[in-house]
Parts: structure tokens; C-alpha cells; sequence
């Protein structure tokens, strides 16, 4: 079977976790079975959809490093990849259905018109088909009061619809619970979710259909309509929902789930692609590590679970972090660098001297960087002012202003020396200095530490003074001394 999945979302919003869930399953289908994928953008909804939401797809993708082989920016075979480019289409396949007698004109008005999104959306109409069987007299004094109709879909009032689900298997639906003719056509003339996407997932030739299984309600109706036009219905992998950790679907209320959002947040994409992929898919129960080409070959539909994903925010931040750790320097230096750009402490393009620093500064921060959102946080101090601090942050634990003065004026050749030597040199002068005043090396450090950063967390001291240079960080050192002078 020539495998082609398509990701088929509707503009009508920013792309989130559950959605570019389903497109990764899909891609990573596409290519682990030699296959195609293909965008479609479902822009039926005339209302909701708009550009922002569509350019968000595709910043999105391109963020991810994920391409399709068939979509409405590299054209293919099946085109248009657009839904609203495709109406005469979707008109044709209506008139078939209403020749047949699949499907019949209703006029129901505004107040009786059960919007086609709420039937989307699964919740059933409630819908009394009262123009189903309406004489074509009756149905004119309609027609003549100017009502456009809209076309319905006659759903059958006994027996069951069966269809196969690759996570499911076997699934039969009552068809007096299938959502009750539901419109295929809107008075605007343009389709239907339900019309549109399964005439386009027919002629684009789809062979699984992979989408959340908040869609499953629509299944067996879609299965009713491909019938009706004489068509095989593809293959349905209905995927598990994404949860919170509080067993509630993921939404805003967890956390991030937009997906620019963890880009501006400081994600890398192989952590996103890596962790999202395990989001109702395993290929044990021992590998968490995956990268895209692994995915590329491992992925396989017959290991999607049927249970619901937990999306737990700690292991993505953990599964950054190693990714994090992964990258090269010059790799991590570029990933850093818009946010460096974005906190103001770097230009666009880097000037030299700003660059060399950042380039330093990098093994500093490897180990412990969780986000790349935290560089800024993190490095500030060496590209303009240590963050402000007060007298008495300067102060360690039970040591008074007096003994820390004395401390920091004492330090204050040795932090000038500090990149003349090495890491170990450094230490033990240190040490030897803070055995001199009888204390810990700690309580040496700290106060040289804040003088130097603004923070009590910060890169490596010796590091970072190596990155300041000794003329900063020994001005540093004295406007602390002055600080605590002037009190
Ligand atoms: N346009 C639908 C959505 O955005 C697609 C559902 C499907 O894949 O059939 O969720």
C-alpha cells in the first residue's frame, strides 16, 4: 500500500501540543514506511480562520525542522492544498449525494440552524431532520420566502457503522447515534468539516487518517459518507488524548501548549519533536532518547497506546537540558544568541568583542542551562552592569560589614590575577587566603561573587572573571568596597 497521512488543521488558532502531535505521528509514519506526507489547510470555517493562524503553521513546522512532501507551499499532484481553493469540488460531490438521495436541501432558519461547528465538535445536534422527508411543495413555500438552504446528510435511522481503527481496532457505532444529518453544505456554500475532509481525503488518496480521538464521534459518520459516494474509507488511527497532570486536558491552565510559546521559552526543537513524540507512543518501556532521524526510521503506528498521555512539564524541561548538553559550542552559542539579542546585551549582528565573551561564556553555562531563556538571566553581568544589589547582600552568614570589607579589600589583587592563572592556581590562593581570615572559602567567594554578578547564582567565579577581565572585575570589586564604606 503506498502510505500518504496528511496533517489537515484548521487556521483557527495557534498550533499546540495536541495538534503538532498528531502531525509528528503522522510525518514520522510517513517516513519510517517510505511514504508522503502532506499539509492540508481546512479553512472551511469561514469565520474563524485566518492568516495569522496559517502562517503560525507554518513558522511552526519550519521551527521544528519538519517538511511535507505534498502542501500548499510546495504545490504536488493532489492541489490545491487549500480547502477554500477547492469548492467546486465539494459542490460536486453535494449534488451527487443529493441526486442519490444522500443527502437533501433543509431551510432551516437561523435559531433552528444547529451551526455546523457545534456539530464539529461533537456535541450532536439534536437535530429533528424535519426537512427530510418534507414534500418538494412544502419545501418551495420555503425556498420562496428567499431562505437559502443548506444540504444535509441523511444519515440511516437503523443498523450500525463499523470501521477499523489501527489504536482501537474494531469500532461499531449505533447509527441512530451518529450525529443526525448533519450539513454537508453550508447556505454560504461553502462545505462542512465533514464534507470537505473526507472528498479531499479520498481524492488526495490518504491512507490513514491519524487525528485525535476527540474526533472519534465523527468517524462512523465520515465512514456513512464515503459509502454514500461509493468510495473505501482509509485506515482511522484515532490518537490518545493529551492530559494535564491533573487528568484534565492539556490546555492553557497547565502551562505552555502553544508551540511558539516553548520556543520563546527557551526549548529546543529536538526536545520538543523528541518529547512530544512520546506523547501515546513508546518503543519499549526503557528508551526516552529519541532524535528525529531515530524517529524517522523507529516510529510505527502498532505502538501507539490507546491510554491517555500525560504531558509532564518537569521531563520536557529535563529532556532539554540534554539536549542542551548535546550541542556543539558553536551550536549553542547560535541557539543562545536571539536571546541574548532580545535581553538588549547583544547586537544584531554580534560585534566582535561580543561574540569572543559569548563564545567564552558558553562552557560556562552548558551544564546547568535548562532553558535558553535563562542565558540572558544567566550572563548578563558580563555583557553591561552586575544586576543591582544592596549592602547587604554582600554580607555572608554571621560575617559583619567590617569583616567583609576586609575580605573584599584583600581579594581584590587576587581577582585582578585570577585570568593570568589557572582554575586550580586560583583555588588554592583563594584557599590560603580564606584560611588567613579563618573562614570558609565559601564566605570568601560570595561576596565576590555578588561584586562581580549582582547574584548569588551565577557561571563558574573564575570563569566568568576570566570572561570580565581583569580592569572590570577589579572595578567591580572596588564598588563594592565603596558601597559597604559608605554605610
Ligand atoms: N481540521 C481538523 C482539525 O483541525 C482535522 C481533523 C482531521 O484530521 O480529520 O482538527
Amino acid at each position: 500500500m503506498n502510505v500518504r497521512v496528511r496533517y489537515a488543521p484548521s487556521p483557527t488558532g495557534l498550533q499546540h501540543i495536541g495538534g503538532v502531535r498528531t502531525a509528528l505521528f503522522g510525518y514520522f509514519v510517513a517516513r519510517s514506511t517510505g511514504g508522503r506526507f502532506i499539509l492540508r489547510i481546512e479553512d472551511t470555517d469561514r469565520e474563524r480562520s485566518d492568516e495569522k493562524s496559517v502562517q503560525d503553521i507554518y513558522d511552526t513546522f519550519s521551527w521544528l525542522g519538519i517538511q511535507w512532501d505534498e502542501g500548499p507551499d510546495v504545490g504536488g499532484d493532489y492541489g490545491p492544498y487549500v480547502q477554500s481553493e477547492r469548492s467546486d469540488l465539494y459542490r460536486e460531490y453535494a449534488q451527487k449525494l443529493l441526486d442519490n438521495g444522500d443527502a437533501y436541501y433543509a431551510y432551516d432558519t437561523a435559531e433552528e440552524l444547529i451551526t455546523a461547528r457545534e456539530e464539529q465538535e461533537g456535541k450532536g445536534s439534536g437535530y429533528d431532520r424535519r426537512f427530510r422527508d418534507m414534500s418538494e411543495d412544502e419545501k418551495a413555500t420555503y425556498h420562496n420566502r428567499g431562505i437559502q438552504p443548506v444540504v444535509r446528510f441523511k444519515v440511516p435511522l437503523d443498523g450500525s457503522t463499523t470501521f477499523h481503527d489501527s489504536v482501537l481496532g474494531e469500532v461499531t457505532w449505533a447509527n441512530e447515534d451518529v450525529n443526525p444529518d448533519p450539513v454537508l453544505m453550508k447556505s454560504d456554500g461553502y462545505p462542512t468539516y465533514h464534507l470537505a475532509n473526507v472528498v479531499d481525503d479520498h481524492l488526495m488518496e490518504i491512507s490513514h487518517i491519524l487525528r485525535a480521538q476527540e474526533w472519534i464521534p465523527s468517524a462512523p459518520l465520515h465512514v456513512l459518507i464515503y459509502r454514500a459516494l461509493g468510495w473505501e474509507p482509509p485506515e482511522f488511527c484515532h490518537l490518545p488524548m493529551v492530559m494535564g497532570e491533573d487528568g484534565k486536558k492539556l490546555s492553557k491552565r497547565h502551562g505552555a501548549t502553544s508551540l511558539l510559546e516553548f520556543r520563546s521559552a527557551g526549548y529546543l526543537p529536538e526536545a520538543i519533536i523528541n518529547y512530544v513524540a512520546r506523547l501515546g507512543w513508546s518503543y519499549d518501556d526503557k528508551r526516552e532518547i529519541f532524535s528525529k532521524a531515530d524517529l524517522e526510521q523507529l516510529f510505527s503506528l502498532e505502538k501507539v497506546n490507546k491510554a491517555p498521555a500525560v504531558f509532564d512539564y518537569k521531563k520536557l524541561e529535563w529532556l532539554n537540558g540534554v539536549y542542551i548538553r548535546e550541542l556543539s559550542s558553536d551550536a549553542l552559542f547560535a541557539a543562545v544568541l536571539p536571546f541574548m539579542q532580545e535581553a538588549g546585551f547583544v547586537s544584531a549582528p554580534p560585534a566582535e568583542d561580543e561574540a569572543r565573551v559569548l563564545l567564552g561564556a558558553i562552557p560556562l553555562i552548558q551544564e546547568r542551562l535548562k532553558y535558553l531563556k535563562d542565558a540572558p538571566i544567566l550572563l548578563g553581568f558580563l555583557f553591561g552592569e552586575p544586576a543591582a544589589y544592596g549592602p547587604e547582600d554582600l554580607l555572608p552568614k554571621k560575617l559583619s560589614a567590617e569583616e567583609t570589607l576586609s575580605i573584599l579589600t584583600a581579594v581584590k589583587p587576587l581577582v585582578g590575577a585570577v585570568p593570568g592563572l589557572s582554575d586550580e592556581e586560583n583555588e588554592q590562593k583563594f584557599r590560603s587566603m580564606a584560611d588567613e581570615f579563618d573562614t570558609k572559602l565559601g564566605n570568601l567567594l560570595m561576596p565576590i561573587r555578588i561584586a562581580i554578578t549582582g547574584s548569588r547564582v551565577s557561571p563558574p567565579l573564575f570563569g566568568s572573571i576570566r570572561l570580565l577581565g581583569e580592569e572590570s572585575a577589579t572595578e567591580r570589586i572596588e564598588a563594592a568596597i565603596q558601597l559597604l564604606e559608605s554605610q
